[in-house]
């Protein structure tokens, strides 16, 4: 068995493996698609210390930084139980869809999340030109110029305001007669000059011409009318989904699947970690992952040296 099975390859798996790693224990690290998130992303500019950077290149870079590790790297598996130990103590077990089996003293879940997407023509087409779902990631981008963002719900009145004062202007679009965010959320929202906010208002298409976001186009539920508005991006903010479906009943989550867990990153099983977008650690960024990661091994290890006989 080993010390500590890390489940997930993005940010978050790779600084658990490589702490758990470096402290010359047996460390195994299983996912779905080694490089998670990042693999989908085009400009990283806030990775802290590393000015500019693109997905492809980070997750490269994360995959070579484990391997130079003794780490067993299980690529493509996809876990669908976890079964705690029965005992305190005991070994917890990871079912994978291949049919394998793992066992593991500690473990780090780290299956990150992904964005709910609106499924309109031109979203897939126009992702990372144009399209986009992280406020905090992509907003100086569109410095100077027309953004949209869709979904009044907290995080997309959030991003509304974030993004108005960055960019020129910004339409929220809201498919409900009324915004859900919080009152006070609201009533900043509505302070701001350069803020349009449409209500009963269905996204239908997200246009583009030469390979880039031009505008969106959306029907007034109540008129029945379309209407087109002129646009350089669109920030889809209608929910971030976390992985964790194969984890119902086996440890405590949120209602939004989120799993809780406490300052070090311990879950409601006791030798049970997670770290990263997978949990209720607010913020999903790359580097709040990558700490979230080391600490959870960190944690993993702590409890190795009080539970553990050999
Ligand atoms: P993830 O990156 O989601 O990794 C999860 C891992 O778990 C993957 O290896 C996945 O294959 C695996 N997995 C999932 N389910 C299972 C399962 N059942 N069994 C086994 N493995 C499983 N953040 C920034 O800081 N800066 C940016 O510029 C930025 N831009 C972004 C752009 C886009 C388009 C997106 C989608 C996200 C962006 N983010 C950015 C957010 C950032 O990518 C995430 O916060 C970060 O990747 C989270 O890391 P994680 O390790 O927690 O999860």
């Amino acid at each position: 068995p080993f010390d500590v099975l890390v489940v997930g390859g993005g940010p978050a798996g790779a600084a658990s493996a490589i702490y758990a790693a470096r402290k010359g224990i047996r460390t195994g690290v299983a996912a779905e698609r080694f490089g998670g998130q990042v693999l989908d992303t085009n400009a990283i500019e806030n990775f802290i210390s590393v000015t500019e950077t693109d997905g492809p290149k980070l997750a490269s870079a994360l995959e070579e930084h484990v391997r130079s590790y003794e780490v067993d790297i299980m690529n493509l598996q996809r876990a669908e139980k976890l079964i705690p130990a029965s005992q305190e103590g005991g070994l917890h077990e990871v079912r994978f869809a291949s049919g394998a089996s793992l066992k593991s003293k500690t473990l780090v879940l780290a299956t990150g999340a992904r964005w709910r997407k609106i499924n309109v023509p031109g979203e897939s087409e126009y992702q990372g030109k144009g399209v986009a779902y992280c406020p905090h990631c992509d907003g100086p981008l569109f410095k100077g110029k027309d953004v949209a963002v869709i979904g009044g719900g907290n995080s997309g009145v959030e991003a509304a305001i974030d993004l108005a004062g960055v960019v020129k202007h910004v339409t929220l679009l809201e498919f409900d007669d009324k915004l859900r965010a919080d009152a006070v959320l609201q009533k900043k929202l509505h302070s701001l000059p350069n803020v349009t906010v449409l209500v009963s208002a269905q996204t239908t298409e997200i246009t583009g011409e030469n390979g880039r976001v031009n505008g969106l186009v959306y029907k007034d539920r109540k008129t029945g009318e379309e209407h087109t508005v002129a646009l350089a991006g669109v920030f889809v903010q209608i929910g971030l989904l976390p992985n964790t479906d194969w984890l119902k009943g086996s440890v405590e989550l949120t209602a939004h699947g989120e799993i809780i867990v406490d300052a070090r990153g311990e879950t409601s099983v006791p030798g049970v970690f997670a770290a990263g977008d997978v949990t209720t650690v607010p913020y999903k960024q790359i580097v709040i992952a990558v700490g979230e990661g080391a600490k959870a091994a960190l944690s993993a290890f702590d409890h190795l040296i009080r539970h553990s006989v050999s």
